[in-house]
């Protein structure tokens, strides 16, 4: 059977797992060993500089990592993949490992409240330019694009106002500049949108958030052509950010289950979102499925789905939201999104909290907003726990 017929659901269960069982095990071992055994100091060499398989230290690889860089590579449709500690890592090291002194790179205000920190506070002090255009306005991108840059470096949808960018429209103009295009696929992930498909360079991830799913195990992840992953890989091997093998034991478990979670999270999100649509205490609610998104259809031409993420804003802004915040039962009031359990947070203490109120009304992020990450429990259950609390806000 061609590899590529094979649907996403059946990689997520059975990509990359073969060549690292052992003794007749049907999962993947965790392999918590620092260091590998070599008698024979000729194969140990060829281990070391690449040239035979095997491992040689624990910062550099690891089996169980490399089970869950080879699943996840499948699920991108990638030739390479490679990962890091936390999502942040594999999004520094990256940008770190292909810029230099004098580069500029393109991208959107909207990104997760980490990289437009590397943005605003890191990369200047490199003397590294980065010019952030409105996210969704594409003539604006493309304009900055035209100047000349190195890197053009994109999120889509967003976190947390959920927009949306043109990939295969950017991409173009940024190949057309002999720029790098480096897209953060973590709100989409590899069930509703492979980046690498439209001529992306390179997808990231934060693997903490909907790949492993139960929020119990921090990773980021890479994914591209093997020059671009292996170049990547050697500045993190020496950088030190490695992902740890017993979280890629858990996120490999939870990736089992992707595809099942984000169809039951995107069903959920579009009904919570029409739901608070209709709903008179609720200023604006912001999701790509609803055809009221201003880039609603661009969404539909490049996702498969629209994800389990939403924003709302309700009227009466940070004082609802004080309200209404603690009478929610069936969610978490924590930092983290794309898990099994429906999870909320205002942007300025999850996603931006790293921002003060000036940049973050900069950022168009309005101090009442609510961001809601849908959960797979029961739609009925979920919409009911919004209209009480909703109802209770005076
Ligand atoms: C959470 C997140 C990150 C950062 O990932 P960590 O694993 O927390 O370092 C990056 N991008 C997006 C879109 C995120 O939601």
């Amino acid at each position: 059977m061609n590899k590529k017929q094979i649907d996403n659901a059946t990689k997520s269960v059975w990509a990359g797992e073969k060549d690292y069982l052992v003794h007749g095990a049907t999962q993947v071992p965790v392999v918590h060993s620092v260091a590998y055994n070599y008698n024979d100091i000729d194969e140990w060499f060829e281990v070391a500089i690449g040239k035979r398989k095997g491992h040689i230290y624990g910062r550099n690889t690891n089996p169980t990592v490399q089970s869950f860089e080879d699943k996840i590579k499948a699920l991108e449709h990638a030739e390479a993949a490679t990962s890091f500690s936390t999502g942040m890592a594999a999004i520094s090291n990256s940008l770190l490992t292909v810029l230099k002194p004098g580069d500029r790179v393109v991208s959107i205000k909207d990104t997760y409240g980490g990289t437009n920190k590397i943005f605003s506070e890191f990369l200047p002090k490199l003397d590294i330019k980065v010019t952030l255009v409105e996210t969704g306005n594409h003539e604006e991108m493309e304009a900055e694009i035209n100047k000349g840059c190195k890197l053009v470096y994109l999120e889509t949808p967003t976190n947390p106002t959920v927009k949306i960018t043109d990939l295969s429209r950017i991409t173009k103009v940024a190949k057309s500049v002999g720029a790098l295009v480096f897209v953060d696929n973590t709100f989409a992930t590899p069930i509703n949108q492979n980046p690498l498909n439209y001529g992306v360079d390179l997808v990231i991830h934060s693997a903490t958030k909907f790949l492993g799913g139960h929020a119990d195990a921090l990773g980021g992840v890479i994914c591209g052509s093997k020059n671009l992953v292996h170049d990547v890989y050697h500045y993190r091997e020496i950088n030190g950010a490695t992902m740890d093998p017993m979280a890629a034991y858990l996120i490999l478990r939870g990736m089992k289950t992707l595809k099942l979670r984000v169809e039951k999270q995107q069903e959920n999100a579009l009904k919570v979102a029409t739901f608070l649509s209709n709903h008179e205490k609720v200023e604006e609610v912001f999701y790509p499925g609803l055809e009221t998104h201003t880039h609603h259809d661009i969404a539909k031409k490049q996702m498969n789905g629209f994800g389990g993420m939403l924003s709302f804003s309700l009227k009466g802004e940070l004082d609802a939201v004080r309200q209404f915040l603690p009478r929610l039962e069936f969610a978490h009031r924590a930092a983290n999104l794309g898990a099994v359990e429906t999870t909320v947070g205002p942007a300025r203490t999850t996603s931006h909290v790293e921002n003060t109120p000036e940049e973050r009304a900069a950022l168009g992020i309005p101090e009442g907003l609510v961001r809601y990450s849908a959960g797979i429990e029961d739609i009925d259950d979920l919409i009911a726990d919004l209209k009480q609390a909703l109802d209770a806000i005076n």
